[in-house]
């Protein structure tokens, strides 16, 4: 039998219950199971006259056990009880806290009736970063012990807060340095040579002096309204039951609904499968697990427009010193000079101290030679996308780093096989698609070319994390993942705009869902013109359909130098950033309709818009899966959701289909090729997706 990863002993007089069960601590049912039994434990040895408890290892236990939530039979009433028995003691218990105290970690320290934490300890219940509540009795006492709205505020954003702030808001007793385990006893000692009485956290009142009448009743309508995440309202309901109910039971009692209402909700359903998901996208199905990293500790960027400045700050924020290498002075300097004005700009607002900027900056080196690239471990290069330039520069960089140094490029939409093969040394290469602004968002495509070695491409996974990216390898194929989805998504947007659809409504049908800008404000904000280059571009290599009609609006639009909101105008006319309907682009839409033989029609649906736009999408991610592309579906919702705005509480447009049902989306798919028509094949159904449907099997949801 397994050793109990809860332990209880004596030190003198005073029982001392310990947690080992590492990397966190995490609530397991064997945790539990030993809590169980610890406690009963204490119980039958009297002679013990307060109990310590405390956790090995780097923290204080930090959280529950995620997957048991996916168990039909999940319950709490074990750990709450647990709880309760606990508190319930009439000896003191101290909690010795060390780390983070996070979910179920905290809720068993404000159980204890003294809490001693170490200096530099932060406490939490991010539950609702899951679409779930703190299920054993987070609503109820952290109200009690910090008020109503402290309590509404944490719960409902998940923050961590530090020591200093969990001490003045009364979540915390006391903090201290060094023996914190030393510290813990001497307390204990102390509260029972005053014969100190348990303070227990439930039996204390929601304090509500100086809150309005209304304030629950408020708070509970403004958290409901944020409808997209029912947890929100969840929280709140339970909070004012805190502070409402009359016993501490029916309050309980309450949680407990909202727990069980939560959870089986497809919003925490989704959230709980993109925890999962980006916890998976490091595992490269093949590679074996002690391959030897290379070590990256120095770093090249080859270009320091838009996305080589941000690249740069990303390897900087991470503390790794960087080499920028420009064409031209003039080049670099603009580039420099971006850079600091984006540090400057995010020290004006406070998030940043300037010292730390200016660390960040000195790590920065400017250079016009690649001979100053010689010695770094990974260089990245973001030139213009342009074939010819990005085969001679990759030749350049084959020649002049050292070997065993990683050469990558952050092209979005070039054969990274081409470019690997002219570089001399196919296996040191890969791409690394940034998303831009590159030092901001998370996403981060590794493209693993036909020959990278797969040490390189295991050492950039693990870099990712280090620069505060999640990284999803992609194979070699036109837009990798995430832009090879966005193409037949904007395809459709196109083909309603053209049928008579208003940009509005389109913005707005997939806005409804939760997605932060539709395709219409996202590509004006963007550029018509880097848009419209992509298509044509992808024209002159044969990879368009053989349909005249096919994005005819975005390339006029170019062509009439309607660029977005840098001109004023595209899919919008602009006032500032505001967008206002643009009659000459619905004319101009309409004209194009006429010319292709497009049915223009009035009857056009959210419903309809939302199901062209997503579906399609979901189909193109099954044939990225089909091919190989991705190596699972939860990959590429993680690609959506770091990368592309999709709601997290939809989990990602391949989750968002498990959970409607793939049945239900290919019906809906072959609804459109009859009524569309399928001549291009826009509406053919991967085979992949028919064949999940036919058995009742997800693409992604629990497709671990
Ligand atoms: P950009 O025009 O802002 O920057 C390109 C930079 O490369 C310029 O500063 C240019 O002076 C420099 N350059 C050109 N030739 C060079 C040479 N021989 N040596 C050194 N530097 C040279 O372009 P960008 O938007 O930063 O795009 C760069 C790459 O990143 C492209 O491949 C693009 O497809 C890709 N990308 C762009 C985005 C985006 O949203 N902008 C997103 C992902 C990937």
């Amino acid at each position: 039998m397994n050793r109990s990863p809860v332990s209880l002993q004596r030190e003198g007089d005073i029982g001392l219950l310990l947690i080992d069960n590492p990397p966190v601590n995490a609530l397991s049912p064997d945790t539990v199971q030993g809590l169980i039994d610890a406690l009963a434990a204490f119980e039958a040895a009297p002679e013990l006259r307060a109990l310590v408890l405390a956790c090995e290892g780097r923290t204080f236990v930090a959280g529950g056990d995620i997957a048991a939530f996916e168990d039909p039979d999940f319950s709490a009433v074990p750990y709450n009880a647990f709880l309760g028995r606990l508190e319930a003691l009439t000896r003191p218990v101290v909690a010795a806290i060390h780390g983070t105290a996070l979910g179920g970690g905290l809720e068993l320290a404000m159980a204890c009736h003294w809490r001693l934490a170490l200096r530099g300890t932060r406490v939490g219940l991010p539950e609702v970063k899951l679409g779930l509540i703190p299920g054993s009795l987070g609503t109820q006492r952290l109200p009690r012990l910090a008020g109503a709205e402290k309590a509404l505020q944490m719960m409902s954003t998940g923050r961590m807060v530090g020591d200093q702030e969990a001490l003045a808001a009364g979540i915390l007793d006391e903090l201290c340095d060094g023996d914190l385990r030393a510290a813990a006893l001497a307390r204990a000692r102390a509260l029972v040579a005053q014969d100190w009485q348990p303070r227990r956290a439930s039996a204390l009142q929601v304090p509500t002096a100086g809150l309005a009448p209304d304030f629950f009743d408020q708070a509970v309508a403004l958290a409901e309204a944020q409808f997209h995440y029912p947890a929100l309202g969840a929280i709140a309901r339970a909070v004012r039951a805190a502070a409402t109910a009359p016993s501490f039971a029916e309050g309980e009692a309450a949680e407990a609904r909202e727990f069980m209402g939560v959870l089986r909700t497809p919003q925490s359903q989704a959230m709980r499968h993109l925890f999962f998901a980006e916890r998976q996208t490091g595992k490269i199905p093949g590679l074996p697990k002690d391959l030897p990293l290379r070590s990256i500790e120095r770093v090249g960027v080859v270009g320091a427009g838009t996305m080589g400045g941000g690249i740069a700050m990303a390897l900087a924020n991470a503390g790794l010193p960087v080499v920028l290498v420009e064409a031209t002075s003039v080049a670099l300097e603009r580039g420099m000079g971006l850079i600091r004005k984006n540090y400057e700009a995010t020290v004006a607002k406070g998030k940043l101290a300037a010292d730390v900027a200016e660390k960040r900056i000195a790590l920065i080196t400017p250079s016009l030679s690649y001979d100053d690239l010689a010695q770094v471990d990974l260089v990245i290069e973001a030139v213009f996308e342009d074939m010819a330039l990005k085969k001679e520069i990759a030749a350049k960089l084959g020649a002049v780093v050292k070997p065993g140094a990683i050469i990558a490029t952050n092209t979005s939409t070039l054969d990274v096989d081409q470019i690997a093969q002219a570089s001399g040394r196919p296996a040191d290469m890969l791409g690394m698609h940034f998303f831009s602004p590159a030092n901001v968002m998370r996403l981060l495509e590794v493209v693993r070319g036909a020959r990278t070695d797969p040490a390189v491409l295991a050492t950039v996974m693990k870099l990712a994390p280090r620069i505060g990216k999640v990284a999803v390898v992609s194979g070699v194929c036109y837009g990798f993942i995430g832009n090879r989805m966005a193409e037949v998504y904007m395809r459709e947007a196109e083909f309603l705009l053209m049928e008579g659809a208003t940009p509005a409504q389109v913005d707005g049908a997939v806005q409804a869902l939760g997605l932060a800008m539709g395709p219409c404000r996202m590509l004006d904000m963007a550029g018509i013109d880097v848009g419209a280059k992509t298509v044509i571009e992808l024209g002159k290599t044969g990879g368009l359909p053989a349909d005249p009609s096919y994005r005819a609006l975005v390339q006029a639009l170019y062509a009439r130098g309607q660029y977005g909101q840098k001109t004023g105008a595209g899919y919008y006319r602009y006032e500032g950033r505001t967008p206002l309907p643009n009659p000459d682009t619905l004319a101009l839409a309409e004209a194009l309709a006429r010319e292709h033989g497009i049915a223009r029609r009035e009857d056009i649906s959210d419903n309809e818009i939302v199901e062209r736009l997503i579906y399609s999408m979901v189909n193109e991610g099954a044939r990225i899966l089909e091919e190989g592309i991705a190596y699972r579906g939860s990959d590429i919702d993680v690609v959506w959701t770091a990368g592309y705005g999709f709601p997290d509480h939809a989990g990602g447009p391949m989750c968002l289909a498990d959970l409607r049902g793939l049945a239900h989306v290919v019906q809906r798919l072959e609804h459109y090729a009859q009524v569309r028509g399928n001549a291009h094949g826009y509406w053919r159904v991967s085979p992949l997706l028919r064949q999940r449907a036919a058995e009742g099997r997800t693409l992604s949801l629990g497709a671990r």
